[in-house]
């Protein structure tokens, strides 16, 4: 064993590597290391051995040895099941990167791809056991000293976050910060690959969410800053009051403060974190919402909320829960500077219908599988986003083995379908107890997994091989602009000269609508100044017939100085091929 030197400047790199605490601090020290090493991060294959070779002072061992332990699991094959794979994960979000840090054990080639530049969420999550024992095996406290000290079973996103990019990037994933996915180009020579998303509904065509709508649920969370003084060390955590168990306590909140709430947890991290459901009455009451209206994006718009009165109640909440004990109170502050105070409507919920699917276009497959948030959004205040997020993120992994091992395709798929079924169900309670045997193989976690529940030959529609209009080919937009111009032709105030620009005002597509299902719009109501309400009238129309979600919102196509012309196309496509499909 080589032991540390203080003058070798690789292992001061690695260290500081190790330590370091933003996004951009980690690839610059990783790069630096890697150059230093004169390491190619791209040869994925070999990158972590050649790595573990040059690096193998005793704090690069130590490591070293918790992650050889994960990647010798036999599920890998040592790293040689998916090693022709191509695997591109959308989103740097912790089950993004869980996701491409097991993709990566696989053997695959992994690229992640993340909007933002930096890690700034203050907010915590909370962590079921078996999560703790799944992040301490990928060293957490090595990279995060306080990783899960005493009782704590929580950590703060960015925290998370920047863990899971250390891990990824030693083991060979392409991380790629400050680089938003627009869509899918249609492959030219290009090898069958997947891709995995953690981001928004919009960029998963095909698939299809369930819209789960209870009663009004108004979430609101806040961070204060944590001055670790031994007063704050005696405030006792909240790891969730309901209103049903603890009558009095809410009770008392009301008639003190004049706050009336469902629920709250309060979890010391490295900010002080508060999570609680808020009554609208009382958010009326004192000022928070100015006025109701019963859609709650009206009623939770920017322009609806008064940010100090957030400010005050979330305070108020705060401080009385912890019985008036943390002292110095002082929000800490967002990404934007501003008082980390936030509030969210969770009245209606998003399940995806299906985890995956395989989309054939000149006879290369992609498989498309959904984890995290975008598969099943959680309700925060019970913490099941990283729980669920992270077997998610393993049932991807096994389906992506299973694809690599050459199991027929849409007996994959089915396979991904059967485990999903038991996603929504899962708890700390009834999933299985050795945590220390949890591997992707989902029979080392679920206690009850039928991999066969869901048969091939129900999920015929899974498998997207339409190709009505081909992208590459020469001419292909040109096709697509006049199929539009053909079918909107006629039209009062409707002149398609050109795949982005005459759409702004919305009539384009209304009218696009109307042709085809002329019951659906009545074009004489319709203003072209009233371009906002155009647009979302036939973006909700898309979506709500044909299942095709929106790409940008109905003010940003109005108002937006540029409109990306390839999202359009894409958007344009699926309506031209729904359309068709549909229309005897
Ligand atoms: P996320 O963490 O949301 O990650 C998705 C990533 O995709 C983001 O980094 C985003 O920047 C990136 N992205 C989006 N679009 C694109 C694109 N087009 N191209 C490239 N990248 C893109 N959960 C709790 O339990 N408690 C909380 O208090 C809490 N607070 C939250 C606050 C916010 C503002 C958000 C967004 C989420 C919060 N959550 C909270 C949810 C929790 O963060 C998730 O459950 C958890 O992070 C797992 O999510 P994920 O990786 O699936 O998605």
């Amino acid at each position: 064993m080589v032991n540390q030197d203080p003058t070798n400047p690789s292992h001061a790199l690695f260290d500081q590597f190790v330590q370091t605490q933003t996004c951009k601090e980690v690839q610059r020290t990783f790069s630096e290391l890697c150059h230093h090493l004169e390491l190619d991060p791209r040869d994925y294959q070999s990158f972590y051995t050649k790595l573990k070779e040059r690096l193998n002072y005793w704090k690069a061992k130590a490591l070293w040895i918790k992650l050889d332990k994960r990647a010798q699991h036999q599920d890998y094959q040592q790293g040689k099941v998916c090693a022709k794979t191509k695997c591109l994960v959308l989103g740097a979000g912790p089950c993004g990167l869980r996701t491409a840090i097991e993709l990566a054990l696989l053997g695959a080639q992994v690229v992640v791809l993340e909007k933002r530049d930096s890690f700034s969420r203050n907010n915590v999550l909370h962590l079921w056991p078996y999560t703790i024992c799944d992040l301490r095996g990928l060293a957490a406290k090595k990279f995060y000293g306080k990783f899960c000290t005493g009782a704590l079973d929580h950590i703060s996103i960015r925290q998370l976050q920047l863990i899971l990019l250390k891990v990824s990037l030693l083991l060979g994933v392409e991380v790629n910060t400050g680089v938003e996915f627009k869509g899918f180009v249609e492959p030219s020579e290009a090898t069958d690959c997947m891709c995995f998303s953690s981001i928004c509904m919009s960029f998963s065509p095909g698939f299809r969410w369930k819209e789960l709508r209870g009663k009004l649920a108004i979430g609101i969370t806040c961070n204060f800053i944590n001055h670790h003084s031994a007063a704050e060390a005696q405030v006792a955590e909240i790891s969730g009051v309901a209103r049903i168990y603890n009558q009095k306590f809410f009770q008392d909140l009301l008639t003190e403060e004049g706050i009336d709430l469902e629920n709250i947890v309060y979890y010391k991290d490295a900010t002080h974190y508060f999570v609680m459901t808020a009554k609208k009455k009382s958010l009326l009451k004192m000022g928070v919402i100015k006025q109701d209206f019963s859609d709650a994006n009206q009623l939770l718009g920017q322009a609806n909320v008064d940010q100090d009165a957030l400010l005050r109640y979330a305070h108020g909440a705060a401080h009385f829960s912890t019985g008036h004990r943390l002292p110095n109170m002082q929000f800490a502050l967002n990404h934007a500077g501003q008082p980390d105070v936030a509030m969210f409507d969770f009245t209606c919920m998003h399940r995806a219908e299906n985890a995956s699917l395989v989309r054939e276009r000149k006879g290369k497959k992609l498989l498309i599988g959904l984890v995290g948030d975008c598969l099943v959004e959680p309700f925060w205040p019970l913490g099941t986003g990283i729980a669920r997020g992270f077997l998610a993120a393993f049932d991807t992994a096994w389906m992506v083995r299973s694809w690599g091992k050459g199991k027929p395709h849409l007996e994959v798929v089915a396979e991904r379908e059967s485990i999903y079924q038991l996603l929504s169900q899962t708890t700390p309670e009834n999933i299985s107890k050795n945590y220390n045997a949890f591997s992707i193989d989902p029979a080392t976690r679920y206690q009850h997994v039928n991999l066969n529940s869901i048969k091939a030959n129900q999920l015929q529609h899974l498998y997207d091989v339409e190709d009505h209009i081909d992208l590459d080919s020469v001419g292909a937009f040109e096709e697509l602009l006049k199929w539009c111009q053909q079918h909107t032709a006629g039209y009062d105030r409707v002149k398609v000269k050109d795949l982005t620009q005459s759409w702004r005002s919305g009539l384009a597509l209304c009218a696009l609508i109307n042709t085809f299902r002329p019951h659906l719009i009545d074009m004489s109501s319709l203003k072209e100044s009233d371009s906002v309400h155009n647009n979302q009238l036939a973006f909700s129309l898309l979506e709500e017939e044909l299942g095709i979600p929106p790409i940008i919102s109905a003010s940003d196509m109005a108002t937006k100085e540029q409109i990306d012309k390839l999202s359009m196309v894409l958007y344009l496509t699926q309506i031209h091929d729904a359309f068709n499909e549909r229309t005897p």
